[in-house]
């Protein structure tokens, strides 16, 4: 009797729950669509750009997740309104740029509001003072190709289709070893607090702020609604896409160890990926390639890639005067696999010295192997981090991550499964992909790369600046809106 008046109890007070966030989702999109309009408020699921923002997700498991409306801002007004109406009504809502965080509601969100930033794509420049102004709502292809008129770049990410909440949380180009992370260029930047007022950060003004928002990741501290960075001059690169066949797999890890270990030419990137499809091809064995990325920031890259173009390679595709967006644009094996899986990520740091590059890499080809048929697609993925980038970014300041001298390096592990796996099944997978992940521990005193971890793994707090972090959350979300009402990264 009692279990079940408890029973009962449990049940009337979720479905009380879900009509209070079901009727408060809907009382926010309604407060926000009288002010902005209707035109800028998607309420019906079968509206055009509602199935778009709501299917235009890296993470297709984003997509299960219905939002009570998309609003389309076109200024910072336009957003702080609508955070005042979610705060009033008490909805949750999701902040979206290009949507590429593969973690839940990181930016979607289920009955609630999503704010999509793709009607605002403003971008400038400044000749006087080469400083860059742009919206959040442009990929970095678009960025770049706009950029490239005056000859110049911002520092962005390495594929085209990215969006901007990249640089809040750090951002890796091809070209950080020459000026550091993408957060490390900001100069000033217009932010909507959590209480809805509209700010700058930089430097002088709310400098704490600006300290989180370089590198802190999105949606922690406030809604960046214009970058001021600082541009770089960017001319013709040679680059190109070296795929090998697993044989070389060994001889392509020791070129990634030397080249993380000996380049110094800032000028000078890789991008080393071992990818595995989950289906044996028994004729050529191409569901398994190593895909090496080279960009030098010029025409000859001397010997710098020598120890990559001296094991025999299937494919080929470096030359010389690419534009740094088609750099960005340079074709990825097996993209068709994951364009509509549930892709998520995972981050290790490591040292060079010792063998944690082999260990992972050992790690994830058993891995790769015992679970042929229950993925779509892994990968294993090199970052290096160069003495000159750790250099580079101090020298501008530096950002949360106070990145220890390099070389370093980080290893990026994308795990892809079927859309419509099993809850069960999905969950052993992912649990026992992350126990293959956490099987080489990162090293202590490095931190993990925000843009591309788990949510269980808590960057933020590997990183020196954890304290400062936790105390300028607590000023500018001083009533936790954000931590209660969006997904992000944990404080605590
Ligand atoms: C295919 C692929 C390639 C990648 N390549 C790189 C790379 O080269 N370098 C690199 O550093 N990272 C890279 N990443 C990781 C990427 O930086 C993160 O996934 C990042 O979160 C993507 O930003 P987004 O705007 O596309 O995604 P979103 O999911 O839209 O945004 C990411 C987070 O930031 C928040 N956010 C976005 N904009 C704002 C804003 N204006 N104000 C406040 N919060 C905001 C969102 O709410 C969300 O929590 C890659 C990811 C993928 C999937």
């Amino acid at each position: 009797m009692f279990l079940s008046l408890a029973l009962s109890a449990v049940a009337v007070s979720s479905a009380a729950t879900l009509a209070v966030r079901a009727d408060a989702g809907g009382t926010a999109c309604t407060a926000i669509a009288s002010t902005l309009g209707d035109a800028q408020v998607a309420v019906s699921p079968l509206d055009a750009s509602y199935i778009d923002s709501r299917h235009d997700y890296w993470n297709a498991r984003q997509s299960k997740y219905r939002p009570s409306c998309v609003v389309y801002p076109k200024s910072s007004q336009d957003v702080s309104v609508a955070i005042r109406a979610i705060r009033a009504s008490g909805s949750r809502f999701a902040i979206k740029a290009g949507g590429h965080s593969p973690n839940n509601f990181f930016s979607s969100v289920d009955r609630g509001v999503l704010i999509d930033f793709k009607s605002m794509t403003g971008k400038s420049y400044d000749a006087a003072t080469t400083l860059a102004t742009y919206e959040p709502g442009s990929n970095w292809g678009q960025l770049y190709e706009f950029y490239q008129q005056y000859g110049r770049t911002v520092m962005g990410g390495r594929l085209s289709g990215v969006g901007t909440g990249l640089a809040l949380g750090g951002g890796l180009s091809y070209l950080a070893p020459q000026y550091g992370m993408a957060c490390d260029s900001f100069k000033d930047l217009e932010v909507v607090l959590p209480n809805g007022t509209i700010t700058t950060a930089s430097a002088t003004s709310n400098p704490d702020l600006f300290f989180g928002l370089r590198g802190g990741g999105g949606n922690a501290f406030g809604i960046v609604t214009r970058y001021t960075v600082q541009s770089h001059l960017v001319g013709k690169f040679y680059a190109g896409t070296l795929i090998y066949v697993l044989d070389h797999a060994q001889k392509v890890l020791e070129a990634t160890r030397d080249f993380i270990k000996y380049n110094t030419d800032p000028k000078a990137s890789v991008l080393v990926t071992y990818e595995t499809l989950t289906t044996p091809d028994l004729l050529l064995n191409l569901d398994e390639v190593i895909v090496v990325f080279i960009v030098y920031d010029g025409a000859d890259p001397g010997a710098a890639f020598r120890n990559f173009t001296q094991i025999p390679r299937l494919i080929d595709t470096s030359m010389p005067n690419k534009t740094y967006k088609e750099v960005a644009e340079m074709p990825i094996p097996y993209t068709a696999e994951i364009s509509r899986a549930d892709n998520f990520f995972r981050i290790g740091a490591h040292r060079i010295e010792g063998n944690a590059y082999r260990e992972v890499y050992d790690r994830y080809a058993a891995w790769a192997d015992a679970h042929k048929g229950l993925y779509v697609y892994v990968s294993l993925n090199f970052y290096p981090v160069a003495r000159s980038m750790t250099d580079a970014s101090r020298a501008r300041g530096g950002n949360v991550m106070q990145m220890p001298d390099g070389p370093w390096f980080w290893v990026n592990y994308i795990l892809s499964t079927p859309p419509g796996m099993l809850p069960d099944l999905y969950d052993k997978v992912q649990a026992s992909f992350r126990a293959m992940v956490e099987a080489t521990p990162s090293a202590t005193g490095l931190p993990l790369f925000l843009n591309e971890a788990a949510v269980d793994q808590r960057p933020l707090a590997s990183f020196p600046t954890y304290r400062r972090l936790q105390q300028i959350k607590r000023e500018y979300d001083a009533d936790g809106f954000f931590t209660n009402k969006t997904g992000g990264w944990t404080f605590d």
